[in-house]
């Protein structure tokens, strides 16, 4: 891939040594990270620190994720290929193409225009191809292709939003951070139409999940 040289391919070796550190095991996800170039997702002056295991901005205020949260949340989800995956904070790009390496058919929806933007060209021009890029307010998902097998949520939110839950099949899934400073990684299953499972996880740090009053 053009862009991506020996160097960058070497600091993603290391950085899956480090995520395995960390406690991830999932191979799928492990190889998507070791395969995707993330320095590619981001301003060329994060060239040198693309594969530390750290946030870093992406403009509009907002960052990509650490490597291990993506991991851990995209390990929770149990993406198989062909399930539809709803992700809310396309931000740079960066889960969505983990999603679509993962055999996933990926509606992914953004708040930010610029952002929004950016992925809707740099996404295909790096060989990945989501199912749909969104311009909107992901507290509403994205009702025209629900259900989903899965739904990700990619910053904090202040609450589960009710729309979402309507949103995910029986069976499906959905990892959400739900908090405020700090959140707490939660992954939710449907198990019948009124039943949904909640399990919770450790703590992260996510910007927030912004709605239409702030
Ligand atoms: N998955 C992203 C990545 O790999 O770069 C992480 C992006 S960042 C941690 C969270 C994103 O959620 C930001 O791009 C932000 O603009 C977006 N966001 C916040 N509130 C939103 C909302 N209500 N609807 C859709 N996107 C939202």
């Amino acid at each position: 891939m053009k862009g991506d040289t020996t160097k960058h391919q070497g600091k993603r070796r290391q950085l899956v040594s480090v995520l395995e550190t960390k406690g991830i095991t999932d191979p799928a996800v492990l190889k998507a990270i070791g395969s995707i170039p993330r320095h590619l997702f981001l301003d060329s002056s994060f060239d040198e620190h693309a594969y530390q295991d750290k946030a870093f901005p992406i403009g509009a205020e907002q960052t990509i994720s650490q490597p291990y949260t993506v991991a851990f949340q995209t390990e929770q989800l149990q993406v198989k290929p062909g399930m539809h995956v709803l992700e809310i904070g396309t931000g740079s790009g960066y889960q969505t193409a983990v999603l679509c390496h993962l055999g996933a058919v990926v509606y992914s929806i953004e708040r930010q225009h610029e952002l929004f933007r950016t992925s809707l060209k740099r996404l295909p021009a790096l060989g990945y191809a989501p199912k749909k890029l969104i311009f909107g307010d992901g507290y509403k998902g994205f009702p025209e292709k629900a259900p989903y097998d899965r739904i990700i949520v990619t910053a904090g939110a202040p609450y589960i939003p009710e729309d979402l839950l309507a949103q995910l099949k029986i069976n499906g899934k959905m990892v959400i951070p739900v908090g405020d400073e700090s959140q707490k990684m939660t992954v939710i299953t449907r198990t019948s139409e009124t039943v949904f499972e909640k399990l919770i996880l450790g703590n992260f740090r996510f910007v927030p999940l912004l709605g239409d009053k702030n």
